[in-house]
């Protein structure tokens, strides 16, 4: 299949980009899959006038039209599954039925959403006068500016498009340029479905550049940003300036507690594959392992032989079930902080290096008995190495899953109430997996607390960042 061609999305089509020379490789191969150029800053300018004109009327078309066009977006998106799945392979180098999930789920969140749209309640309060009425109406913000990672090309695009849309919001979007064909496919689905030009547009280029005049634009009025915790700093402080609402979903180091009455092998079933899913590199995935140390041993070689059985390879062969990373990157940060954790006293238990292979791919790796001061078990790996700790007591492991500035999801595998409800309650999380490693559908809310950001995705909560309250109060 071949990929496709690239531009910009403005107006409501592909543009072909005026700005600075743009490349995309395929990360199974590290070869170079496509040249484009990316957008000037007139184009940007552009993209953000034609936002706030289509946002004046789509803010006032019917919700139930609103929700029409956001179903047929879903179907036209189902309809082309095979085909954006492959480009998400292609492109950010997944297992193909990982990426047939995402785009799976995408289509359920656009639907999810198009449902919301005709949920978008104000309510009435008892007036103090006789004859008056107070009452609140729901109101989109406005234009918006989104910035979205490589890691799921097409569900963290859709997380903050979707609610945004349905909300009667106008967006831009910047997608990351490491994958920029999905979101390009998403927003034909939008055009084809009868989206108004304008009401969605896409801008690739050099990121600072694009979220500073973006942020700045006098018609955005509100900023969300899926990626790292130093960027989303940046990013807020630019928004906070200006006094612009901002969302930010940014990394986790997501602790899984594994209790002294779960069972050992069934444990490190489930972690693991949590663990090398999306090769690691997903903001909720499992991250840091704190087992009780009676099945400790149990658990660390169970972990180890599943990393050693994980077929890593190009994720369009249908035998891979483990991709690559989405870029060099990652390799070079991987390779720091197993040797750090190993200078300390770590245990290698499988892996531990890069392959010798062209393309950027790491060994599932397992690292156990891993000292409270290696860098990993403070820094998200965001790749396939986990880190294993024993823990005594329950007050410890919670200390320990807490030990980060980090809380987004969390997990914890044991089946004892009492110690579950108090795991539930005293881990500093938005997201507490409980046997399941499942944290994230279109129904529920995904949001992380510290430095993990603010604001949520995901559910009725993930509507609410494109609204504001009107009270009207009439004599
Ligand atoms: P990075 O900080 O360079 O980039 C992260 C994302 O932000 C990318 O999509 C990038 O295009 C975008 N970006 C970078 N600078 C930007 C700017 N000034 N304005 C707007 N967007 C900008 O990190 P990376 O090397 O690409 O990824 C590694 C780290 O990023 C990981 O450790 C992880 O913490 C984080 N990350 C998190 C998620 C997530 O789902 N929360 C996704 C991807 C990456």
């Amino acid at each position: 299949m071949a990929y496709p061609e690239l531009a910009l999305f403005l107006d409501g089509g592909r543009r072909q980009g005026q700005g600075r020379l743009l490349r995309v490789h395929n990360p199974a191969t590290g070869e170079r899959i496509a040249d484009f150029a990316g957008a000037t800053p007139q184009e940007v300018e552009g993209a953000a006038a034609s936002a706030y004109d289509a946002f004046k009327h789509w803010r006032d078309t019917p919700a139930y039209d609103r929700e029409a066009i956001l179903r047929r977006a879903a179907n036209a998106v189902r309809a082309q599954a095979d085909h954006i799945a492959a480009v998400i392979v292609m492109e950010n180098g997944k297992p193909l039925a990982e990426a047939k999930g995402e785009v799976g789920a995408t289509a359920d969140t656009i639907d999810f959403y198009a449902g919301e749209a005709r949920r978008i309640y104000g309510r009435t309060i008892p007036a103090r006068t006789a004859g008056g009425r107070m009452s609140t109406l729901r109101e989109p913000v406005g234009v918006v500016a989104a910035f979205t990672p490589w890691n799921f090309p097409a569900i963290n695009f859709i997380r903050k498009v979707a609610p945004a849309l349905a909300a009667g919001c106008a967006v831009v979007a910047k997608p990351a340029e490491e994958t920029p064909a999905t979101a390009l496919l998403l927003a034909q689905c939008f055009a084809d479905a009868g989206l108004p030009p304008g009401a969605l547009s896409i801008v690739y280029g050099v990121p600072a550049d694009i979220s500073s005049q973006l942020i700045a634009a006098p018609q955005v009025r509100k900023i969300t940003f899926t990626g790292s915790t130093a960027v989303g700093r940046e990013l807020a402080a630019k928004a906070g300036a200006l006094l612009k609402r901002s969302t930010m979903e940014l990394g986790g180091h997501a602790p899984v507690i594994v209790c002294a009455d779960a069972n050992a092998e069934s444990a490190a079933d489930k972690a693991s594959a949590a663990k090398f899913r999306n090769a690691g590199q997903t903001c909720n995935s499992a991250s840091r392992f704190y087992v009780h140390r009676s099945l400790y041993e149990r658990f660390v070689q169970r972990f180890a032989e599943n990393a050693v059985k994980v077929v890593v390879g190009d994720g369009a062969d249908a035998a891979t079930t483990m991709g690559p990373l989405s870029n060099p990157r990652r390799i070079e940060a991987l390779k720091s902080l197993v040797a750090d954790a190993l200078a300390r006293g770590a245990r290698l238990a499988a892996g531990g290096a890069p392959l010798e292979r062209p393309g950027w791919f790491f060994q599932p790796t397992v690292l156990a008995d891993v000292p409270a001061d290696a860098q990993i078990l403070a820094i998200e790996p965001f790749g396939p190495v986990a880190p294993i700790v024993p823990f005594d007591s329950i007050e410890e492991a919670i200390q320990l899953a807490n030990s980060t500035p980090f809380g987004l999801a969390s997990y914890a595998i044991g089946d004892h109430a009492p110690t579950i409800r108090l795991l539930t309650t005293r881990i500093e999380a938005g997201i507490v997996g409980v046997n399941t490693f499942v944290a994230s559908l279109p129904e529920t809310p995904f949001g992380g607390v510290g430095h993990s950001g603010w604001g949520h995705e995901g559910g009725p909560e993930g509507l609410e960042p494109y609204l504001h309250t009107r009270f009207i109060n009439e004599l």
